[in-house]
């Protein structure tokens, strides 16, 4: 009798999300099976937001809710006091240290896994999916010539640099004096301490640039630039999750209407803080009824609160650690910080050498400029997948197999997490797990809306009715 062969699955990215379904397949599998993680470098589960280095670059969660698994809450900060680091829950902890937690949840749950149930590692990018001759297994082509079957592929492509910001005249953001992607390797290290830095943005990757520049001691001016001038609000010292019961299970429910919702967010907000509570227990208790409230609304409400309230809410939402916010405060009361409100109009490189930057003050009807020795492009991660030119996203939007959501926040995926295709059609055997889950959940960027998609994802890769095998409980 012929030994079955290994179901192998396939994952596209090791960060975050690639991770945690990776360690959620090797815990559940009954062998013979493969896990294939592919990841474009071998740096498994940094991604852009762990990859760090630096000690001043801390997690914006408290590590209390970081575990990568949400059925075990102290899994991180339990990891993080076995290496003798002095951290409570409520604590914000370096970024660094969570790539390195991630890693060894990896290696623990492949030394646990069933026998017969592999994980393989592979350094490389996958550059296009196609489906075999009959159909439907997806087959993954990669840039090092290797090609996978696979009887199962999740994606968890995770955040694309940033856009480049829109200029009146055609600027080249990969070159030197302009900085398109502040995370990659080194892009700082080499500036003059006195050179002038422009950042256009004023959200965390801003607040990431600057804590970069102070830490190699930057002398010179920093000036972060963005429409409304908004900076990201301070986490409390030892953050706690909301009080049960502020913010009710039917929250809001029924509400469709945006200008409604929001008047019912405010009383909620007044009635805490009358209460003693503050708003961000508010803004915590509303997360796990985001994405209900999100689907609430039609298109056109959704369009009205990303273009005039996202800013706000972002704000609010994506909060800094203190430490971090009380190191931007202190450099903009010192001077060398500070915040411009307008519109990046045009940059030009200039001789001298650097960049002119002409910019409109909000509400203004005339330009400014201002000389700048860098300017730095921070205004986030890209979701814009009808522009992104990963080869992959391109492969699958050019071929319609992807649905992109009008606002540009992601993709579409169906109650399976399957992909969606351009005519509505779930991809067969492809799903997707990661931020672009934005679309349609809005609250699916940080860890702990993504591990629970991660789970589920899992589950549904091991329910599948094309994939015959045993499971554990
Ligand atoms: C700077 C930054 C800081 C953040 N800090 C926090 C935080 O403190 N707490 C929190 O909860 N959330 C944070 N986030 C949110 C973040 O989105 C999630 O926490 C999480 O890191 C997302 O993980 P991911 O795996 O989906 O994406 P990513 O981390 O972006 O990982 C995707 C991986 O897939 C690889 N990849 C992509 N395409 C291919 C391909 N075709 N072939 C092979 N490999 C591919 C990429 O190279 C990358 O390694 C932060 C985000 C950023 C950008």
């Amino acid at each position: 009798m012929s030994a079955q062969p290994p179901l192998t699955f396939a994952i596209v990215g090791a960060g975050f999300s690639g991770m945690a379904v990776a360690v959620q397949l090797l815990q559940r599998l009954e062998g013979p099976a493969r896990v294939c993680l592919i990841n474009r470098s071998l740096s498994f589960g940094r991604g852009m937001a762990y990859g760090t280095n630096s000690p001043s670059h801390l997690l914006n969660v408290p590590a209390g809710r970081m575990s990568i698994d949400p059925a075990q809450e102290s899994g991180f900060i339990d990891y993080v006091r076995s290496r003798g680091l002095n951290f409570h829950a409520g604590d914000f902890v370096p970024r660094s240290l969570y790539g390195d937690y991630l890693e060894r949840c990896l290696l623990r749950a492949q030394s646990a896994a069933a026998d017969g149930v592999k994980l393989e590692l592979v350094e490389a990018e996958v550059l296009r999916i196609d489906m075999d001759a009959d159909g439907r297994s997806p087959v993954l082509h990669l840039n090092t010539g290797r090609t996978i079957e696979a009887a199962q592929v999740v994606l968890a492509l995770g955040n694309f640099t940033p856009r480049a910001p829109a200029t009146q005249s055609p600027a080249n953001w990969m070159h030197a004096p302009l900085v398109n992607d502040v995370w990659s390797h080194g892009v700082l290290d080499q500036l003059d301490a006195d050179a002038s830095v422009l950042l256009v943005g004023t959200g965390l990757t801003a607040y990431d640039a600057v804590l970069r520049l102070l830490d190699q001691g930057h002398r010179g001016s920093i000036t972060m630039l963005s429409r409304r001038a908004l900076l990201p609000q301070p986490h409390r010292e030892q953050e706690t999750p909301p009080a049960a019961g502020l913010v009710p299970a039917d929250a809001l429910k029924g509400v469709t209407s945006l200008r409604a919702q929001m008047r019912e967010v405010r009383r909620m907000i007044r009635d805490s803080a009358a209460a003693g509570h503050d708003w961000r227990d508010v803004i915590g208790g509303l997360r796990a009824h985001t994405p209900r409230l999100w689907q609430q609304l039609s298109e056109r409400s959704r369009a009205q609160f990303v273009r005039h309230l996202g800013p706000h809410w972002d704000t609010h939402r994506h909060r800094a650690a203190p430490a971090i916010y009380r190191r931007i405060q202190a450099a903009l009361n010192a001077g060398q910080l500070s915040v411009l409100q307008g519109r990046l109009v045009d940059v030009t490189v200039t001789d001298a050498p650097g960049a002119r930057v002409t910019w409109r003050p909000r509400g203004a009807t005339d330009n400014r400029t201002g000389d700048y020795r860098v300017v730095i492009n921070c205004t986030g991660p890209s979701s814009d997948l009808h522009r992104v030119s990963d080869p992959l996203i391109a492969q699958l939007r050019d071929a319609g197999a992807l649905r992109v959501d009008p606002l540009a926040l992601g993709l579409a995926v169906d109650d399976q997490y399957r992909v969606l295709r351009r005519d509505g059609r779930a991809l067969q055997g492809v799903r997707y797990v990661g931020p672009l889950l934005k679309a349609q959940h809005w609250e699916a960027t940080a860890v702990p809306e993504l591990r629970v998609h991660a789970k589920s994802v899992a589950a549904c890769v091991l329910k599948s009715e094309t994939v015959a095998l045993d499971v554990r409980s």
